[in-house]
């Protein structure tokens, strides 16, 4: 059985956590968008790794993993993860495919990126300015460069010296030169070579072997470029029709679809975001969660669970159930507030609008749960947890309409609860080991 992981909300909702919990019960993890913006986090026997372009799966020594046509791959920062890896003693050598139709990103990219965010001034979206959006840019144009020109000569020449004379017109600092990044990008490529594969062909094989694929996404549906709140998005698809036009798929490869959301919700960067705590409430939600980009560093804007936005990701991805993660973030609270509506002036809508003018306007429609003041964390099942903690998350799943899979009460492998057994089962083939 096939499974595509996508968040729910903003991004950071512990995909990296879960999905390495995952992993182990497939041969492939592939990466279907995105770029080494990710920044997935898996803590494994007391040390801490930061995965932004490599699929998490990569910790499981018998999981091959796949970085997909639809992500843009940054050749330097690949390389930086594969050498951190191996110092930690993994090696990533054979279990790496990286597909030939993947876009590169160079470095007049993140020149470029650091320019389109000066430019937009109060109107700023708040990128990583890793140069993934030019890179998606270039796509769009017809001038990209793929991870199979880097094989071609004058092909590679050719491309590189259009993209830095691009740079060099637009950028008023110093120019780049075309010689320097050629010879890095043709330095890198060669090293890139043995991975270098087609990736539809390689996964339909492997399908076709009984081989199983966990389907990983990064940022969340929220970043969505379609369905996300545009224009403080990400420049790929995060909902799950990404995993197709990303790997070379087709549709009914996709046998479900988990979408992981926190008991609570975060973003970072710019952008409206309804249930936003902007008081004491909000710096408390920060502090106990480690509300930080694992990348940036950048302090996480912190919320309320809003139930009309999980419902517009459970619409989207056609979610068949999600993982609740970071309960233990809520633990001791006198009261949980979930967002269940959006009132726009006399009107209250339970649809996420498009219009972001709208959505400015919008103000939570409340409904408080009671606290729990035990801790989550530590409880071995559904019934270890503390009464209102249960009544918490059956009223999540009353109000976004799938069930809850899992439950996340810690960082740690072991602090995760399977709260639908049946199924887990039906999913997992038997009752699922999280040890
Ligand atoms: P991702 O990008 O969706 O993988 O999310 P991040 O890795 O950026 O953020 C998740 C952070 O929360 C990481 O530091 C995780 O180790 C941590 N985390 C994941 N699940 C839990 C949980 O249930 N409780 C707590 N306290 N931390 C968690």
């Amino acid at each position: 059985m096939n499974i595509a992981v996508v968040g729910a909300q903003w991004g950071d909702e512990g995909k990296g956590k879960i999905v390495d919990l995952l992993a182990q019960r497939f041969s492939i993890v592939a990466r279907y968008q995105g770029g080494h913006n990710a920044g997935h986090t898996v803590h494994v026997g007391g040390r801490k790794f930061i995965l932004r372009l490599i699929p998490s799966g990569i910790l499981h020594a018998g999981v091959t993993c796949v970085i997909g046509n639809g992500v843009v791959v940054d050749l330097k920062a690949l390389f930086e993860e594969v050498d951190e890896l191996a110092t930690a003693g993994i090696a990533v050598n054979g279990r790496l495919l990286v597909s030939d139709r993947a876009h590169v990103i160079l470095p007049y990219h993140r020149d470029l990126d650091r320019l389109s965010e000066a430019s937009l001034g109060a109107r700023m979206i708040g990128t990583t300015s890793r140069g993934i959006g030019p890179a998606y840019e270039d796509k769009a144009g017809r001038r990209g460069l793929r991870v199979c020109d880097l094989a071609d000569g004058a092909a590679l020449e050719e491309l590189v010296r259009d993209g830095v004379a691009r740079r060099n017109r637009l950028v008023q600092d110093e120019a780049l030169r075309w010689e320097d990044v050629l010879s890095q990008a043709r330095e890198l490529g060669a090293r890139l070579r043995p991975w270098v594969s087609d990736v539809s062909v390689a996964l339909t094989k492997a399908m076709a072997d009984g081989r199983s694929i966990l389907f990983e996404g990064a940022q969340g549906t929220m970043l969505d470029l379609d369905h996300g709140t545009y224009p403080y998005v990400t420049s790929s698809n995060a909902t799950v029709g990404g995993a197709c036009t990303g790997l070379g798929v087709g549709p009914r490869s996709v046998h479900a679809v988990l979408g992981i959301a926190k008991a609570y919700t975060t973003r970072v960067g710019e952008g409206p975001f309804p249930s936003e705590l902007l008081g004491a409430e909000g710096e408390a939600l920060r502090a106990k969660g480690h509300e930080f980009g694992a990348v940036t560093g950048r302090p996480r804007r912190c919320g309320w669970f809003d139930a009309v936005q999980v419902r517009h990701a459970v619409r989207v991805n056609g979610l068949d159930a999600v993982v609740i993660t970071k309960m233990d973030v809520l633990d001791g609270l006198a009261a949980v507030p979930i967002c269940v509506g959006y009132r726009v002036g006399d009107e209250v809508c339970d649809e996420f609008p498009a219009d972001l003018r709208r959505l400015q306007r919008c103000t939570p429609v409340l409904e408080s749960m009671p606290g729990w003041p035990a801790a989550t964390a530590g409880a071995k099942d559904f019934r270890g947890l503390p009464p209102e903690a249960r009544a918490y998350v059956e009223r999540l799943e009353e109000l976004i309409g799938v069930p809850v899979l899992l439950i996340s009460t810690g960082a740690g492998r072991d602090d995760t609860i399977v709260r639908n057994e049946p199924l887990a089962a039906a999913w997992f083939g038997s009752a699922l080991s999280l040890a």
